[in-house]
């Protein structure tokens, strides 16, 4: 149907009130409006819950013609489509879920100029057929959501993205926009890339999320952990991630055992039963969902007053993405995981027996190398999550668990001095685990093949074991001394932040490797 409004407004700030309901833009939102409604190209990188749909929404009513907005999920475009019909858009969507005559439908309508938005999933976008109808449509930009799918770094990888960059040799001149929640520098250099955007302005808000406070606690009785974190929400809104469907289905059941009202959400489920979930924990209060992380992508509950983790999830990432689903409302919410190191040796074991190619291995096991630095570091978790997207946080933001509690420490000054030269004297070329071998003196064959056995640093730090200096390249890495070169087969290098280390002008406190768990303490006091 044609745009309900026979009066068109045609201003930014117009078509915010008058079709969103919005009084006033947020944050950089007016920028990347304004900026794309007069024609520019446009990387908008902002964290979840900041806004992004608006960005792209206002300026496809604004200009003439119909946006065509890239999507991956089919769910989420249905999500999509249906409020901005509600708001009066002329919005539709084209993906295999639809029968042929609706198919139809949508492509006679795109092609009478009747559309504002038209979604479509990526593989569509450049199949011959669909470039060839386009041609013949006004096209008001081309809006590429969740674009981090384009990257390999990011944590959602779809090779279908990678045909996108064609947008520009079909359609010269048409405004393009990438957009994402995920902003690492490596995953955003990927973007621009990939995406052939060197040109595009690139709009980039702060990741932090005050309102959220951090904790992250090794296992030690996840049952109980979960209850004594849980005792602290009662009647609030939130979500417990699981790794398996079998732990969310015995989770859930348990916690209702327990007197807190839990519901199940995983992609096993009849989808009857998912959705009637998914419903419940959006309408009611106080409900507890457990599910695996097939929950979430869209979901926009702002009362969401917690989420657990009681697996680690596959990044940091995808942890941020996460637990981003907490606190929308600005109001205080909490991000909570409990973590165990054999699964981090589990799940080290599965990516390294897995067929992926080395390459993919690598980026894994770097991956969840980051997420270990973040678990173990002994610095402000915001500083250390915000440092990980490229961002600079002064740290101590007291809400977090290592700032209100400050965690068992050792000076791992001498430490970071000896790991930050071994980096540097072996030429910023090499992986932790050689770093290391240079470290602790072994005489392995990389070690021979590159001469490092005669250099200063082989050797001199034999008084700590390998583990242990595992975990300080981690944490090294966390608070941003090391940075991981994804590019060059994840090898060391050094930033900025590691100068003063070296000058002796800043102190390295680190975390003790894991906290003893009591029963070990018993044990060492028999
Ligand atoms: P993102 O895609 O960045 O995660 P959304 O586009 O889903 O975020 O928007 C998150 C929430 O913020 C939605 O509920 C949306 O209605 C609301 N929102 C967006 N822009 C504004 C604004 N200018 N004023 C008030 N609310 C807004
Ligand atoms: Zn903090």
């Amino acid at each position: 149907a044609p745009n309900l409004f026979s009066y068109r407004p045609r201003d930014p700030l117009e078509v915010l009130a008058t079709v969103f309901g919005h009084s006033a833009f947020r944050g950089q939102q007016e920028e990347v409006v304004r900026h794309v409604v007069a024609g520019g190209d446009a990387v908008v990188l902002f964290p979840t819950g900041a806004g992004k749909s608006v960005t792209y929404q206002v300026p496809a009513i604004c200009r003439p013609g119909v946006a065509i907005v890239v999507s991956p999920l089919i769910a989420l475009m249905r999500d999509q489509v249906e409020a901005l019909r509600q708001a009066g858009v002329a919005a539709a969507a084209l993906n295999s879920s639809l029968a042929p005559d609706e198919a139809r439908e949508v492509r006679r309508a795109l092609m009478a100029g009747e559309l504002d938005l038209l979604y479509v999933a990526p593989e569509r976008l450049t199949t011959q057929g669909f470039a060839e109808m386009l041609r013949g449509v006004d096209i008001a930009l081309f809006a590429i959501d969740e674009a981090h799918c384009v990257s390999q770094w990011g944590h959602d990888f779809r090779p279908e993205y990678r045909d996108l960059a064609r947008i520009t040799e079909l359609f010269p001149g048409v405004p393009r926009m990438a957009l994402t929640a995920t902003a690492d520098p490596a995953t955003r250099d990927d973007i621009i890339e990939r995406l052939q955007l060197g040109e595009a302005r690139v709009f980039a808000t702060s990741f932090d999320r005050p309102n959220i406070s951090y904790a992250i606690v090794e296992r030690d009785n996840a049952r109980k952990q979960l209850l004594s974190f849980l005792s602290r929400h009662k009647g609030n809104s939130g979500i417990v991630y699981c790794l398996s469907r079998a732990k969310v289905e015995d989770i859930a059941n348990w916690l209702n055992r327990e007197g807190i009202r839990a519901l199940p959400y995983h992609a096993g489920m009849p989808a009857a039963e998912r959705g009637a979930n998914q419903d419940a924990f959006l309408k009611e209060e106080g409900l507890c969902l457990v599910a695996t992380v097939a929950f979430g992508m869209g979901i926009d509950k702002p009362d969401v007053r917690y989420v657990a983790h009681l697996d680690l999830p596959s990044s940091i990432e995808a942890y941020y993405q996460e637990t981003g689903r907490a606190g929308r409302d600005g109001l205080p919410a909490e991000a909570w995981m409990s973590y165990g190191m054999a699964d981090v040796v589990q799940r080290r074991r599965m990516i390294e027996e897995g067929n992926a190619p080395d390459e993919v291995k690598r980026v894994e096991l770097g991956k969840l190398n980051a997420l270990l630095g973040l678990c173990e570091t002994a610095e402000c978790r915001r500083r250390a999550i915000l440092s990980h997207f490229g961002e600079q946080h002064a740290g101590n933001c007291g809400n977090c668990d290592t700032c209100l509690s400050p965690v068992d420490t050792w000076d791992g000054t001498d430490a970071a001095v000896k790991a930050l030269a071994a980096v540097y004297r072996t030429g910023q070329r090499f992986g932790a685990g050689h770093v290391i071998d240079v470290l602790m003196g072994k005489e392995t064959e990389k070690v021979t093949r590159f001469g490092h056995g005669k250099l200063q640093v082989f050797g001199v730090g034999k008084d700590i074991d390998s583990k242990t200096w595992s975990s300080v390249v981690r944490q090294l890495t966390a608070a941003g001394y090391i940075v991981v070169d994804h590019a060059n087969h994840g090898a060391l290098t050094l930033s900025e932040a590691a100068r003063p280390v070296f000058k002796g002008e800043k102190k390295v406190t680190l975390r003790r490797d894991r906290p003893k768990k009591a029963a070990d303490v018993r044990r060492s006091l028999a």
